[in-house]
Parts: C-alpha cells; structure tokens; sequence
C-alpha cells in the first residue's frame, strides 16, 4: 500500500505554471497587497493552468494572515465539482521580495505539491516544496 504524503495532489513533478496576467492584476487591484487566494485550473504533464482564483477568508494578526481552513478546503472541494484541480495559493509581499518568508516555507512544508505564487512590487514567482523549497517557471500570459 501506498500512502500519498498530501490529500490534494498527484504527485511531484510539477514545473511549470501558467497564469493569466488579468487574474494577477484584478486580485492585486481587490486586495492592495492583503489578500490570498486559491488558483484552481488543470494540469498537463508537469505543468499547471491556472484558470481561476477565489480568495478565502481569512484573518490577519500581527502581519500574518491565517487561513480559514473551512474556506480553505470548501474552495478547493467546489472547485472539483466544476472539474477545477487545486493548484495552490497565491498572496502578495507589499514590502519584500517573491520569496517565500520562513512561515511560508513552514507552511509548504507542511502541504508538499501544493504550488505557492507570490507577487511583490518587483515582480511574481512560483515556488513548491517537494522534499526541498523549488521554484517553478512561471509563465504570466
Ligand atoms: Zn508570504
């Protein structure tokens, strides 16, 4: 028997992720950089489109945002009723760089596959966490 290592994912080998530049700029005009958002959309092979993205509640205490994982995970079940695969979370640094912070790292630690994209003023990456942090090509069309 084999036992999977996260609920949502298929398996590693993602790396690429493609993602509309209309989807990253609404979110950045809703959101004035405090925001996440889940990216649902399918993949092929080793790469992920993303075709939508639904920001979840959450709340933000002493500049960390906490997911509600209610939300969360209703997000993400609504999505696979539509056909939609779970791609991750994107959110914003308004004052650092794309990278994600040590609490970012833990919490990808802590859910390997799922794909983070995190935009800042300079620019957005994409990054995962197999059995190490790895960043992804990312392709904003
Ligand atoms: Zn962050």
């Amino acid at each position: 028997m084999e036992v999977s290592p996260s609920l949502y994912f298929d398996g590693p080998g993602v790396r690429r992720v493609v993602v509309p530049n209309s989807i990253l700029e609404e979110l950045e005009q809703e959101c004035r950089w405090e925001c996440i958002a889940i990216l649902l959309g399918t993949r092929v092979g080793g790469e992920y489109r993303v075709q939508e993205a639904r920001r979840i509640e959450g709340t933000y205490v002493h500049g960390v945002f906490k997911i509600n994982f209610r939300d969360w995970a209703g997000a993400i079940q609504g999505a696979r009723l539509k056909g939609l695969e779970y791609i991750g979370l994107i959110h914003f640094h308004a004052n650092s760089p794309p990278v994600p912070s040590p609490l970012d790292a833990r919490r990808m630690a802590e859910c390997p596959g799922e794909v983070w994209v995190i935009k800042s003023k300079t620019g957005v990456r994409a990054w995962v966490y197999e059995s190490e942090l790895r960043e992804l090509e990312l392709v904003v069309t």
